[in-house]
C-alpha cells in the first residue's frame, strides 16, 4: 500500500513511527498509509518554511504573479486528474469535485493581482517638508488546518493568499483526504514555487498543537468544526499569534409565501443533499413561513426520489458516500432519534440500501422539527433537511438568529422590500436572495458570524490581504537646513 508522504522543502518525507489508513469512502476500503508527523517532523517543516522566508519575501513581486498565472494554468489542465483523486478519498462525485477545484481556482486568480493587491499608500507634505507612506509586510511563517470536506478549495482559500503576500506555509491538511494536498504542492513547485514555500504535514492534534506552540509560526488559518475552532482560536492566541478559525454550521433557508416553489424546491434540495450534505454552506433547515411548508415539502420530497446516489466516479451517481463509517452511523442516529423529539420523518435515509461496504446512506427530509430538538441544533453534517414550520418572517427571523451559528443563510421570495429587510436583519456572514449557497466569489471574502468564526478576518479575498500582512508607516524627512533645529518636544505637525 502506498504511503502518502509529508512535503517538507520540497523533499517527500515519511513518518515511520505512525501511520493510519485512508480509506476509499465509495468502497469502504483501505487505500493508502498516511504519515502521522512526530514534533520533530513538524519542527522540520516550521525550520524550512522560516529558512526559505527571507528569500521568498525579497522575490519580486511580478516573479511572485508569475507562479500564480502558471499555477492557474496547471490546475486548469489537471483537473480530471485532481478531481480523481479527491473522489477517491473524499467519495464526493466528480463534477463535484471539479467544481470545487475551478472555485479554488478564483483564490488563485486573486493572488495573481498581488501587485495590485500588496499597493501600500502615501500621503504628501503631512507636515513642512515630511511625507508618509504605508508597506504591506509578510508576518512570516503561516500555519493552515485545513477540514476533510474540501480538500482542494479550502487550502487554495489559505495559502494562495499568504504565499502571495510574501509569507512560507506549512500545511496541515485533513488525514482523511490528504492526497489533494500533495498533488496541490508538486503544482506549485511546477509553476515555479522555490521548495520551502510550502510545505506539507500530515497528523492529528500533535501536529496541530506544534503548529500552535512554536514560536517561528506567526499567524494560523484554521477550518473546521467548531470545538476546534475555539481551541485553535484560545491556544494560538493565548501564544500571541494572529489566528482565524472558522468553524461549524447550520443554514437556514427561509421559504416566503409568494416564493417560485419550484425554484426554492430545487435550491433546497440541490444545498441540502449535494456532497452528502458535507459542506459547511450546506443548507440544513427550511424555515417554511405561513403555508407555503404544505407545498414546498411535498415538491421536496419528490425530487429527493429522482436522487441517484453511488460511486462518485460513476457519471450517473449525484450524491456519494459520507466521509467514514462513524458519520453514517452518526447521521443515522439524528434520523433514528427525530420522530420521539417531535418531528414528522418524511423520508428515511435509512431505508436506502446499498450493495458493498461503501459509506453510503441515502437522504433524509424531516418536516415539523422543534428548535429544541436536537435535529435542529446540532450540525449534522450530513444528507439530513430539517424542516421548521412558522406562522411569521418575524417567527423565522427570530429563530435564525438565535441560532448558534451564523455562517450563511437564505430567502427565497419575489418580494424585494422582503429580501431587503432580511439582508437588513439577519446574523449570519453570508446571505443568499434565492440563492441557498452563498459562497462569495474570490474577489470578496468568505466568514460566518457567532460561534461559525472566531477571530476578526474573514478568509480569503480583500481581507485576507489584511490577515497575511503586517503593514508598516514610514515617515520622511530629508534635509533642509532651513528647517533643521534641536526641539525637545514632541514632534507635531507644522
Ligand atoms: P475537524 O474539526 O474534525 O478537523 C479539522 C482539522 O482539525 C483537521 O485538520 C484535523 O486534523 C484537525 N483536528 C481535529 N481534531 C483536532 C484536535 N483535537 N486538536 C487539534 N486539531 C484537530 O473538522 P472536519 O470533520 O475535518 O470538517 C468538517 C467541519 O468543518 C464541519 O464542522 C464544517 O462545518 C466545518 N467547515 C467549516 C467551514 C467554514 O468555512 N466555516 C468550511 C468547511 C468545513
Amino acid at each position: 500500500m502506498a504511503r502518502i508522504p509529508h512535503v517538507i522543502a520540497g523533499e517527500k518525507v515519511t513518518d515511520a513511527e505512525r501511520t493510519q489508513p485512508v480509506y476509499n469512502p465509495a468502497t469502504g476500503e483501505e487505500q493508502h498509509e498516511l504519515s502521522i508527523a512526530s514534533v520533530q517532523t513538524v519542527e522540520q517543516a516550521i525550520a524550512a518554511a522560516n529558512a526559505a522566508l527571507p528569500k521568498w519575501r525579497a522575490t519580486s513581486l511580478t516573479k511572485r504573479a508569475d507562479v500564480f498565472f502558471n499555477l492557474r494554468q496547471l490546475l486548469k489542465q489537471r483537473t480530471p486528474e485532481l478531481a480523481a483523486i479527491v473522489t477517491s478519498e473524499h467519495g464526493k462525485v466528480l463534477s463535484d469535485a471539479a467544481g470545487e477545484i475551478a472555485r479554488g481556482l478564483e483564490n488563485v486568480e486573486f493572488a495573481a493581482g498581488l501587485m495590485h493587491l500588496l499597493k501600500g499608500e502615501r500621503d504628501e507634505q503631512v507636515s513642512t517638508g515630511v511625507d508618509v507612506h504605508s508597506v504591506k509586510q509578510p508576518v512570516g511563517v503561516v500555519a493552515a488546518i485545513t477540514p476533510f470536506n474540501f480538500p482542494v478549495m479550502v487550502p487554495l482559500w489559505m495559502i494562495a493568499s499568504a504565499i502571495a503576500c510574501g509569507n512560507t506555509v506549512v500545511l496541515k491538511p485533513s488525514e482523511r483526504d490528504p492526497s489533494a494536498s500533495v498533488f496541490i504542492a508538486d503544482l506549485f513547485r511546477e509553476a515555479g514555487l522555490p521548495d520551502g514555500v510550502l510545505n506539507v504535514v500530515h497528523g492529528d492534534k500533535v501536529a496541530v498543537d506544534t503548529l500552535l506552540d512554536s514560536p517561528t509560526v506567526k499567524a494560523i488559518s484554521f477550518v473546521g468544526s467548531t470545538p476546534i475552532a475555539r481551541y485553535i482560536y484560545e491556544r494560538a492566541a493565548a501564544n500571541g499569534k494572529r489566528v482565524q478559525a472558522l468553524g461549524g454550521a447550520k443554514n437556514h433557508m427561509m421559504v416566503l409565501p409568494d416564493a417560485d416553489i419550484d425554484m426554492a424546491a430545487d435550491a433546497a434540495v440541490s444545498a441540502a443533499y449535494g456532497s452528502a450534505g458535507e459542506r459547511c454552506m450546506a443548507v440544513s433547515v427550511v424555515v417554511a413561513v405561513g403555508e407555503v411548508g404544505d407545498t414546498l415539502v411535498p415538491a421536496i420530497e419528490s425530487r429527493m426520489k429522482q436522487l441517484r446516489i453511488g460511486d462518485g466516479t460513476d457519471p450517473a451517481s449525484e450524491m456519494g458516500p459520507l466521509i467514514t463509517r462513524e458519520a453514517v452511523d452518526r447521521v443515522a442516529s439524528y434520523v433514528a432519534g427525530a420522530a420521539a423529539e417531535g418531528g414528522t420523518v418524511v423520508v428515511d435515509g435509512r431505508e436506502q440500501s446499498f450493495d458493498g461496504d461503501g459509506f453510503f446512506i441515502g437522504v433524509s427530509l424531516i418536516d415539523h422539527v422543534k428548535t429544541d430538538s436536537k435535529v435542529y441544533r446540532d450540525e449534522i453534517f450530513g444528507p439530513v433537511l430539517a424542516v421548521v414550520r412558522v406562522d411569521s418572517y418575524e417567527e423565522g427571523l427570530e429563530i435564525i438568529n438565535s441560532h448558534q451559528f451564523g455562517n450563511g443563510t437564505a430567502i427565497f421570495t419575489r418580494d424585494g422590500g422582503a429580501a431587503r429587510q432580511f439582508e437588513f436583519d439577519v446574523e449570519a456572514g453570508m446571505v443568499g436572495i434565492n440563492v441557498p449557497i452563498p459562497v462569495p466569489v474570490g474577489s470578496f471574502s468568505f466568514g460566518g458570524w457567532k460561534d461559525s468564526l472566531f477571530g476578526d478576518s474573514h478568509i480569503y479575498g480583500p481581507e485576507s490581504i489584511h490577515f497575511y500582512t503586517r503593514s508598516k508607516v514610514i515617515t520622511t524627512r530629508w534635509p533642509n537646513p532651513d528647517q533643521s533645529k534641536v526641539d525637545l518636544g514632541f514632534p507635531s505637525n507644522s
